[in-house]
């Protein structure tokens, strides 16, 4: 059993008219075999705390804590906090010219456990991975996210989750951009890693639909840069009604 602490967490970032606080304090514990969905309107901050649970550089933590297992993840490098047990699929994932997908995953793979897989048992992960994901064989040999459409790059963030086996996981609108078919393939995949490695999960979205698929035991309801409010996953059907109307009046 694991536990990801976000204690009161401030951040802010470097505009051309200074400093703005972006996150004002958000608490979120979420612990092994956990399901969390954090819903908020657009430029609520869902990105900023994903980037900031990732360690991006560009956001400045002003206050308060990150703790996996009660370790400080705040003084981890983005390496360290992939060995730790971290994943963060991106809203953008980048593409990596010259690096096949082959090679990035064996690579981030033994980076990650500090060991390199056992190449028989690797071969055979990945393929039946991808086949899982209806990801076309071609793609080991392409290079990362080169001309993958949005749909493509979010099997391929999926992948990663399957192979790496991360204790958590952060996905930022992995639902975005999906046709039916796809958010259906996808959310499966994140369900197997649940299943399989009792994942925890941080589902950041904006909109219901993804969690037709993929059950939050907890929803979260992100405006302004602070939770406004939290409870089951009923919350997220009030939201689907009624959208974020109630909480932008009061923020
Ligand atoms: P969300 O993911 O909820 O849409 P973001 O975290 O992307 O929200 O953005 C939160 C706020 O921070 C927005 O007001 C956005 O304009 C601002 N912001 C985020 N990144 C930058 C940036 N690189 N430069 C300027 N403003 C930014
Ligand atoms: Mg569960
Ligand atoms: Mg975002």
């Amino acid at each position: 059993m694991s536990v990801l602490e976000i204690k009161d967490l401030h951040v802010s970032i470097d505009t051309e008219q200074g400093p703005k606080e972006i996150l004002k304090g958000v608490t979120l514990t979420i612990k092994s075999g956990e399901t969390h969905a954090i819903m908020g309107p657009n430029g609520s901050g869902k990105s900023t705390l994903a980037s900031s649970i990732a360690g991006h550089p560009r956001y400045n933590i002003t206050g308060g804590e990150i703790l996996l297992d009660g370790e400080n993840v705040l003084e981890m490098s983005v390496d360290e906090r992939a060995r730790a047990g971290l994943f963060l699929a991106m809203q953008y994932p980048v593409e990596v010219p010259g690096v096949t997908m082959t090679n990035f995953l064996r690579t981030a793979k033994t980076a990650i456990d500090g060991e390199a897989p056992s190449l028989r048992h690797w071969t055979k992960d990945v393929k039946s991975a991808m086949e899982n994901l209806k990801i076309d064989a071609d793609f080991a040999n392409r290079n990362v996210n080169e001309g993958f459409s949005g749909g493509e790059k979010k099997r391929v963030e999926i992948l990663q989750l399957e192979l790496f086996k991360p204790k958590f996981a952060v996905l930022d609108e992995t639902d975005s951009g999906l046709d039916v078919d796809a958010l259906r393939i996808v959310s499966e995949g994140v369900n197997r890693a649940h299943e399989a490695n009792n994942m925890g999960t941080l589902l950041i979205t904006h909109y219901t639909r993804i969690l037709r698929y993929i059950k939050p035991d907890f929803v979260h309801v992100f405006v302004d840069g602070h939770i406004a409010e939290e409870g089951g996953p009923e919350l997220a059907d009030r939201l689907e009604e009624e959208g974020y109307d109630r909480y932008l009046a009061k923020a």
